[in-house]
Order: structure tokens, then C-alpha cells, then sequence
């Protein structure tokens, strides 16, 4: 089967190249040729397409391109949800097998063709079964160290079996993982697991009431401050919270400070041990490391870059940091040589984890941010075109180079991920996205290994095929 992808604006993957009215050819599965302009099917206006006047025959079919950007198929680096293993670096019980299904097409009808699954203890069986969910180039990373599995058991460790306990890094890469990852999660390092699973579930079994993400950021940051320091422990902060929650009643604040205290600090040290752990094992392998980046695992991250190896730290916008100390540290962490990743998690629909958007584009607009990825935002993530497209609307960074953050750039950061991904050229494989160039939010076709995707969801649109 051969395409004809023709007339749209072509966006490489590279961060520089734009092609205007370009061709992307695809034969079976791989990209045969990117033909300039002028030299594919279709070089008219879309007027003339429409009225079907003047386009030669070509041996294969045409896909009408003009009026959007043509660009590879995005490569999200730092997904959960993904696989049926366990959940998190916590190692919580996997999801049902129809919410991960759910997952990967809503990652896949946003044009994210490889998924990168960072719930780092599944197994080679569990991701393998998740491949047959949804036409997603999937693979996984491992956290199978002592000390990671150490902090899923004092934090949570409901999804793990024997297998999963017994599992190594060194197997895991052997059988294919690409990186390790995640290492420490918002699970075991008092961040957003924390808020919208463990502490609300904690106060539930305490008090009877059910309390929102927000409301348990709220007490936790009145008991343990914003870097998870007992020492920060504010009495009167802490009854405010309970009074606004109508718990004060319910629950003293001595007893609701212990009952954070205990849902949070037990994993947390080892937490952090755990990413010191998994650098050494990282650069022993010679496969790249993500960490958990917020407010309390910041400088630890930045203590590991002088071990070597190569260092993604995840969601740098994470909201346990202000917009100036999340930059403040991509630049330090820049510095060092350490990859900047930024994630939309909720922060531009359900905002039920994640207030809002504003450090993720703060940190695109300064230039501080070198990948996009999703991460989870308790289910409810924006895929990462949502983040691109505001990017673009916003005018934020120049066309190639937003795209690049999402495609060639990722692809280049783990090499394992997407080896033959990112880049729309020759030999590569034929997944691309077609995005409406007045709308990118909207998109219009999904390739994956050339073939248009027929799995459409609610948002999704039929491919055109002119005859
Ligand atoms: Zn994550």
C-alpha cells in the first residue's frame, strides 16, 4: 500500500526543518520519501482539489494535506495506565484492563503513537498483553531495585506479586525496557499520589468523609510544608484546614498531623534513596533514568547529576514548586546536563489534580523545558497535544522546535524508546499526525506503521481519501 501524504505544511521532528506543501510518501510501513514542493500529487490551492480540477493520476492513494501540519507521531516518555502490571512506583494494583485500553486510545487519537510506560514494575507479560489493547508503539521502564521496591511497600505495594518482587533491572532490560523509571512517584515522595489517592483514602477510613485532591494539598501542606519537612509542622495552619473542610470536629489536629504524617513520611526517605540507587544502576546498564521531580526531590535530583549517565527529571512543573522555582531549577538542572521534561498532567481540562497550565507554558516560553510528556493527573491527563497546540496558539516557541519537543527530541533522549521514530524522513516508520493548521487541537488522521487508524474516539475524525 502506497500514500501519498501531500500538500501540508511538513514538520520533521528535527526542530528546525519546516516543510511548506511537502509530501510525505509511505509504502507499508515505513516513510519511502519526503518529496518537496511542487514535485508531489497535489500542488494547487485547496480550491482547486475540491472542484477536482488538474491533479495527475499517482500510483497510491492521496491524502489531502493542505491546510494542516504534517508531523511525526508524538512520543510520550512518561505515561501510566498503560500496561495491566502495577500502577506507580508504588506499585499499586494494576487497572482494569478496559481503563487501560481507555488510556492508550485517548494517548493514540491525540496523535501520541509511542507510549512509554513508566509504571516501572510491570512485567515483560504485562506490558505485552496491554500491546494487543490499542495499534500503540508501547514500551516500558523498569524500577525494579531493592530500594524502589523498599518505598512501594511502605507506601502502598497492593499490585505486587511475588514475580513482581523478585524481578531485577537487569533482566527487565534484557527483555527490552529502555530506561528506568519512574523512579520515586508523587505516591512515595508525598506528592500528587499522595493527594488524590493515600491521604483522602486515609481521612475516608479516619473520619467517614471524602475529601478532594486540593483538600488533601491543603492539610498536607499545613502539617508538612510544601518540602515534606515534619519541622514545618504549623498547629494553626492545620485547624484552619480542618475547620474549612467542616472536619474539625471529626478530627483533632494532633491526629489529623499523624495521620498525614504516617500515609506520607514512611516511603519518603527511602524515596529518595531509591533515585540514588536506581542513577547507579541507570549508568551500570547504560540506560537513561527518569526521576520524580518536585519541591522535595529537587535538590536530590540535582546531587545525581554528578554521577553520570544521562538524567530525564520528569514534570519539572510540577505544582509543589512556584512558576520561578520550577524555572529557577530547570535552569540549574540544565546546567548540570540533566534533560528538563515538563507534563500536562490535568493542568488544561479537569485541573482536578493540577490548578493550571502556567508553569508548564512559563517554562516553554522561557525555553527552560526540553520534552512534553503527559504523565497521569489521577486519569484525567491532557494528551500532550493539548500542551502543543497551546503552545502554538500562544506562539510560545517556533513551530519545529515545539514540535521537536514531543517527537525527534524524546526519541534522541532514550535511545531504546522510538529508534526509528520522531523524524518524518526516509526509513523511518510511517506514523504521523495530520493537525488542522487553524485549529491543532483538531486532528484529522493518525498514521500508525502506514495505516491510517481506524479506532476512532469521540473526538476523533475520518480520514479523507480522495479517489
Ligand atoms: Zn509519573
Amino acid at each position: 500500500m502506497r500514500w501519498f501524504v501531500a500538500g501540508g505544511t511538513v514538520v520533521t521532528g528535527d526542530g528546525c526543518t519546516v516543510l511548506e506543501g511537502a509530501t510525505v510518501v509511505v509504502e507499508g510501513v515505513l516513510i519511502a520519501d519526503v518529496l518537496p514542493a511542487g514535485t508531489g500529487p497535489i500542488s494547487g490551492r485547496p480550491e482547486s482539489a475540491r472542484s477536482g480540477a488538474g491533479e495527475a493520476p499517482v500510483d497510491g492513494q492521496v491524502i489531502d494535506a493542505r491546510g494542516c501540519y504534517v508531523i511525526p507521531g508524538l512520543i510520550n516518555h512518561h505515561a501510566h495506565g498503560c500496561t495491566l502490571g502495577p500502577l506507580f512506583a508504588s506499585g499499586a494494583k494494576p487497572l482494569p484492563e478496559e481503563e487501560v485500553r481507555r488510556n492508550l486510545l485517548r494517548h493514540l487519537e491525540a496523535g501520541t503513537t509511542t507510549v512509554l510506560s513508566v509504571d516501572g514494575f510491570a512485567l515483560p507479560e504485562e506490558v505485552e498483553a496491554a500491546r494487543h489493547l490499542a495499534p500503540v508503539n508501547l514500551k516500558t521502564a523498569t524500577c525494579h531495585t531493592p530500594l524502589s521496591l523498599k518505598a512501594a511497600l511502605m507506601a502502598d505495594g497492593s499490585g505486587l506479586g511475588p514475580r513482581h518482587r523478585l524481578q531485577t533491572a537487569e533482566k527487565m532490560v534484557e527483555a527490552g525496557a529502555v530506561c528506568l523509571g519512574e523512579i520515586g512517584s508523587g505516591h512515595t515522595l508525598g506528592g500528587g499520589g499522595q493527594e488524590y489517592l493515600y491521604i483522602p483514602r486515609a481521612v475516608r477510613e479516619r473520619t467517614g468523609r471524602e475529601i478532594s485532591p486540593a483538600e488533601a494539598r491543603a492539610l498536607k501542606t499545613a502539617v508538612l510544608g510544601r518540602h515534606i519537612d515534619p519541622r514545618s509542622y504549623r498547629e494553626a495552619a492545620v485547624h484552619d484546614v480542618l475547620a474549612a473542610l467542616g472536619l474539625a470536629d471529626a478530627l483533632p489536629a494532633e491526629e489529623a498531623r499523624r495521620l498525614v504524617e504516617e500515609s506520607v513520611l514512611p516511603s519518603f526517605q527511602v524515596g529518595l534513596d531509591a533515585m540514588r540507587e536506581a542513577v547507579e544502576v541507570g549508568v551500570r546498564l547504560g540506560v537513561p533514568v527518569i526521576l520524580h521531580t518536585a519541591a522535595p526531590s529537587g535538590e536530590v535530583v540535582l546531587e545525581l547529576s554528578r554521577r553520570g549517565g544521562r538524567l530525564i527529571a520528569a514534570h519539572c512543573n510540577h505544582d509543589s514548586l512556584l512558576v520561578d522555582e520550577a524555572v529557577e531549577l530547570a535552569l540549574r538542572l540544565r546546567a548540570a546536563g540533566v534533560l528538563v521534561d515538563v507534563a500536562t498532567f490535568d493542568a488544561f481540562g479537569a485541573r482536578h489534580t493540577t490548578p493550571g497550565p502556567e508553569a508548564l507554558l512559563e517554562m516553554v516560553a522561557r525555553g527552560v523545558a526540553d520534552l512534553i510528556s503527559t504523565d497521569y493527573g489521577g486519569g484525567l491527563f491532557d494528551p500532550q497535544l493539548v500542551a502543543l497546540a497551546e503552545v502554538l496558539r500562544r506562539g510560545l516557541r517556533p513551530l519545529a522546535e515545539a514540535v521537536a519537543m514531543a517527537t525527534g527530541r524524546v526519541a534522541d533522549a532514550i535511545p531504546g524508546l522510538a529508534p526509528d521514530r520522531g523524524y518524518l524522513g526516509r526509513g523511518r516508520a510511517a506514523d504521523l499526525v495530520l493537525l488542522r493548521q487553524d485549529d491543532p487541537t483538531r486532528v484529522e488522521m493518525v498514521m500508525v506503521r502506514g495505516r491510517p487508524l481506524e479506532e476512532r474516539g469521540p473526538h476523533g475524525r475520518s480520514v479523507s481519501v480522495p479517489r
